[in-house]
């Protein structure tokens, strides 16, 4: 435990640092901007809050923007169609998070006057909106004196106080911790702060200790022991699925279909397909699941996707066939208008780039 000397010192040292060398990022008001009476819009600080969660801030910048011209108001975003929404999020991944965003914007005009809630509790009700989004908006938009917790500030804390306890067993001590030190004058300096120091001084691997303003505070640091926290469990093997899919061309157009709401990758564009198994069929019982029968060629070699919770081998198999029998006729050019996922432009790029 630290005392609160200590604490003060520690909080001291952070916002001090982030004064100096914290981040300039899109969304973010600087402690000096803050002090000039800037006021952070809940509603960018949410959209990047969001993109954050599924890739670095300098591609989630590129969405946000995006994002913005499109949808300058959450209005605008409640209005707009769902799949406009998806076909903008593509590349991102996690889809549900897309489908949530709009949701979430609906939800926000619908009981909320198009005002996002400035608490925690209630900002937790909206859809996406999970513990450490609604700590992060409510601390950085209104100030509340909120406990901010991600990945990288587990391992922060993990590592300052030498937590013994394996992930993710540690979670609510880790909270603990991070809540002793949260500094209740400055909650949205001190997140963001904590943000950066996790993202860019205390890193996985090689952590910048020379330069992190917690140094004499850090219990792994004193110890030599950065690299042995957060503890983990030792990893199971990720389990692997298999699957196939069909492409079918007419002059330089494709055959798509869109993805069931609920599920993985759910709403999305696909080429059609079949389900995905744990062990790997005979092609005679994919080439029953063809959505129109062809003397089909296999594509030579398989596309990997490593999702969260196991790896998949899809196998292509490629025909061609009148587009007036396609589900929906995709023009090849032109793919960026479909709310394809990554893993169907891997597949797709596995035909025409072989
Ligand atoms: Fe992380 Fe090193 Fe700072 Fe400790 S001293 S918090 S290990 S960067």
């Amino acid at each position: 435990m630290k005392s609160s000397q200590e604490i003060k010192a520690m909080r001291t040292a952070l916002l001090a640092w982030y004064k100096r060398e914290g981040r300039t990022l899109p969304w973010r008001i600087r402690p000096e901007d803050r002090a000039g009476g800037v006021v952070a819009d809940p509603y960018k600080i949410w959209l990047s809050e969001i993109m954050c969660q599924q890739t670095t801030t300098t591609a989630a910048g590129e969405y946000w923007h995006k994002f913005l011209r499109a949808w300058p108001t959450v209005q605008d975003l409640a209005a707009a169609p769902r799949d406009a929404i998806l076909t903008a999020w593509a590349g991102l991944g996690y889809y549900a998070r897309a489908r949530n965003l709009h949701k979430c914007a609906g939800m926000v005009c619908a009981d909320y006057g198009g005002v996002f809630p400035d608490n925690e509790a209630e900002l937790l009700k909206l859809p996406g909106i999970g513990p450490y989004s609604a700590a992060a908006i409510a601390s950085i938009c209104y100030n509340e004196a909120t406990n901010v917790v991600d990945g990288n500030v587990e391992r922060v804390i993990s590592r300052i106080f030498r937590v013994q306890t394996p992930m993710p067993k540690a979670k609510p001590e880790i909270r603990g911790l991070a809540a002793g030190l949260a500094d209740p004058k400055h909650p949205g300096d001190y997140a963001q702060a904590l943000m950066d120091l996790g993202a860019h001084i205390c890193k996985p691997k090689n952590p910048k200790c020379s330069d992190c303003p917690w140094q004499g505070a850090c219990g792994a640091y004193k110890s030599g022991t950065m690299a042995d926290y957060p503890k983990r469990k030792a990893k199971t093997a990720r389990p692997v699925r298999y699957g196939a899919v069909f492409y079918i061309e007419d002059s330089g157009h494709i055959w798509l279909r869109q993805r069931p709401d609920k599920g993985l990758l759910g709403g999305m564009m696909e080429l059609p397909g079949t389900d995905w198994t744990d062990a790997k069929p005979d092609i005679d019982t994919w080439l029953a699941k063809a959505p129109i029968k062809r003397n089909w060629q296999q594509v030579e070699g398989e596309v990997k996707h490593v999702f969260t919770h196991f790896t998949l081998y899809l196998t292509v198999f490629k025909a061609q066939a009148s587009a007036d029998n396609f589900e929906i006729n995709a023009n090849l050019a032109k793919l960026d208008d479909f709310a394809l996922p990554s893993l169907m432009h891997k597949a797709i790029n596995h035909v025409t780039q072989q």
